[in-house]
């Protein structure tokens, strides 16, 4: 989600931290902030904005020492501004520390500390982390010791960068679920999310595990187990790739990197709202005339959403393109109505003129955004945020996934309020949700079969993606995801209107997509894939469910799931077969031609 770097030798610390910070910045890229020693007192200077111009205006240049850390924030907690921008310090200023990840308990972590008198300045769940190291060092004065007690009381996933300006000759690093690598040098050591951070200076590298925190001094390093405090041997790695394959982190496009995040996403996703997600369900609970606006990808995800509440909250949204809501929707907009609007950059010109639009009318709104702080953020009454980190891919993967977790935990919690579907049922399904991570990673395993494929059905010149209640939106966002990259003509379409049109398009060889989960429609499907079938449409079917298998001329094994879930496990795999029709067919997923990452015009 963010990056963080350290760097301790004798170079000027803070030029290695700049430069390092620059190649880290496609991780986030809201906020900087450099902090370095000299002698024994602490240099900070942070701010909001891109680091380039930072760079100049705060002159960061100008720290002097050669031991320091640096961040380039992704905001998750507290809107990106100058004071909740990394690093952040205790009451005494002699700890700093640099943050990537979520501190799930940091609201009950701070009260504790606040309640013992420490101030805090930032809205950050960073912050908690400083405090609550000084707070253990009143205790216990060895500061490794005070290092360790602190972590073992932090939950969620953090990689942290820490300085205290008493202990001269060392910086620590810690990981736990979020990435850490070091870097080896001669007579200098470097720590950074990310190899391309350090690569320039250094091609060996020592990966960190979760659990282990590092003591890093000029010429030396140790790993160590925060919780048990044994020492860790490692071994260095010699790092073969290019600086731009480093960003990547090996994969050849964000987008084929950002597919393979979804576990991490999806996870970030539930944890980042488990505590609010009841908070907002209750705020809109009253509401009966709810629209939910969105574009493009997002607006398949809303769709999603509709099917969500549908059945579960027994609330019936009209999901609408911002584009035509804006327009269309004015007469009938009123303080009784709730407008849900999702959009992954919270800049979408459409959805932002369609909430204000509903706020003109005074009615009540909802935000789904993944970039804290954007317009969207600013101008809605709730927000929920997706925490997928930065996306750079211009086609949605892992923004998509992490939307439709947000709008299941919101129409679970909705129904929980209302008393509107059976508790034991919800709870189930609630169970489930938490599993999404691993049957995200089984979803995933298909990738060499689409690969295959891919190359087999390269020269197609039309596809069909068909779904049913809930599936539908998978059909569309498959279908989508092929238009957006390898530029091959698709329709989604819900399987029900095959035969009212679209069938006399199928004919020999043309690929019909079903999308078929186990679930409430599943026995129609398979009939529609029949219809699909007697024209000679050549028929890939993804679901959990034998008979399929029989029908179709691929079948793709998908890990067993309730129905409502599906669609976040289904959409995978049509990700990564368009991701390599795109690549196969000569095109750059990541820069798909005629397309913007966020579209901020109408
Ligand atoms: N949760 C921290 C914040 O919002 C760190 C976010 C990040 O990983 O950039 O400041």
């Amino acid at each position: 989600m963010c990056g963080i770097i350290g760097y301790i030798g004798d170079r000027k610390a803070c030029d290695v931290i700049v430069d390092g910070l620059k190649r880290l910045e496609y991780r986030g890229y809201d906020s900087v902030g450099v902090v370095t020693d000299n002698d024994g007192k602490l240099y900070i200077k942070k701010g909001a904005g891109k680091i380039s111009e930072l760079e100049v205006k705060l002159n960061l240049s100008e720290l002097p020492g050669n031991r320091g850390i640096g961040h380039t924030r992704w905001a998750t907690h507290g809107v990106p501004d100058d004071t909740n921008a990394h690093p952040h310090t205790d009451c005494t200023g002699k700890i700093a520390v640099v943050h990537n990840g979520i501190i799930e308990n940091y609201l009950e972590l701070k009260e504790e500390l606040i309640k013992k008198g420490h101030r805090f300045k930032s809205d950050t769940d960073t912050e908690v982390i400083a405090h609550l190291i000084e707070e253990e060092l009143k205790t216990e004065r060895d500061f490794e010791k005070a290092l360790r007690n602190a972590l073992n009381k932090l939950k969620g996933s953090f990689a942290l960068g820490i300085i205290y300006s008493e202990d001269k000759e060392h910086l620590y690093f810690v990981r736990h679920e979020s990435p850490l690598i070091l870097g080896i040098g001669n007579g200098e050591m470097f720590a950074a999310s990310d190899i391309p951070a350090f690569l320039p200076y250094t091609n060996k590298a020592v990966f960190i595990d979760d659990g282990e925190y590092v003591i890093l001094s000029k010429e030396d390093y140790k790993v160590k187990d925060f919780r048990t405090g044994a020492i860790k041997e490692k071994e260095v790695h010699v790092i073969k790739w290019s600086l731009e394959m480093a960003e990547k982190q090996g994969y050849p496009h964000f987008m084929l990197k950002e597919i393979y995040e979804q576990p991490r996403a999806v996870k970030d996703a539930i944890y980042g709202n488990a505590e609010f997600i009841d908070e907002v369900a209750k705020e809109i609970s009253g509401y009966d005339k709810i629209f939910i606006v969105a574009m493009g990808t997002s607006y398949h995800a809303g769709i999603v959403g509709k099917y969500l509440f549908q059945r579960l909250a027994k609330k019936v949204p009209i999901v609408e393109e911002a584009s035509e809501f804006r327009y269309e929707a004015e007469e009938v907009i009123d303080k009784n109505t709730l407008v849900i609007a999702i959009t992954q950059s919270g800049e979408t010109a459409d959805t932002l003129a369609a909430i204000r639009l509903a706020k003109k009318r005074g009615a009540k709104t909802l935000s789904i955004v993944n970039v804290v702080g954007s317009m969207a953020t600013r101008i809605s009454d709730l927000v929920l945020y997706t925490h997928a980190g930065p996306e750079i891919g211009v086609a949605a993967t892992k923004t998509y996934t992490t939307q439709l977790t947000v709008l299941t935990m919101l129409a679970i919690a909705l129904a929980r309020h209302l008393r509107t579907t059976d508790e034991k049922y919800l709870n189930t399904l609630e169970e489930e949700l938490y599993k999404l991570p691993e049957l995200l990673n089984e979803a995933l395993k298909h990738a060499d079969g689409l690969k295959a494929l891919a190359k087999k059905l390269k020269e197609k010149r039309d596809f069909f993606y068909i779904g049913r209640g809930i599936s539908v939106a998978t059909a569309l966002e498959g279908a989508l995801k092929l238009k957006e990259i390898s530029y091959i003509h698709a329709e989604g379409l819900s399987a029900g209107e095959l035969k009212h049109g679209p069938l006399a398009l199928i004919e020999e060889g043309v690929p019909v997509v079903a999308i078929a989960p186990s679930g409430k429609t599943f026995d129609k499907i398979v009939s529609n894939v029949e219809e699909a079938k007697a024209r000679k449409g050549f028929i890939i079917s993804l679901g959990d469910n034998e008979e399929l298998m029989k029908i179709s001329d691929v079948f793709l094994r998908m890990p067993e799931v309730d129905e409502l879930l599906s669609p976040i496990i289904y959409v995978v795999p049509l990700q990564i077969f368009a991701y390599h029709l795109a690549v196969i067919r000569g095109n750059d997923p990541d820069k798909p031609r005629n397309l913007a990452k966020s579209v901020t015009v109408e």
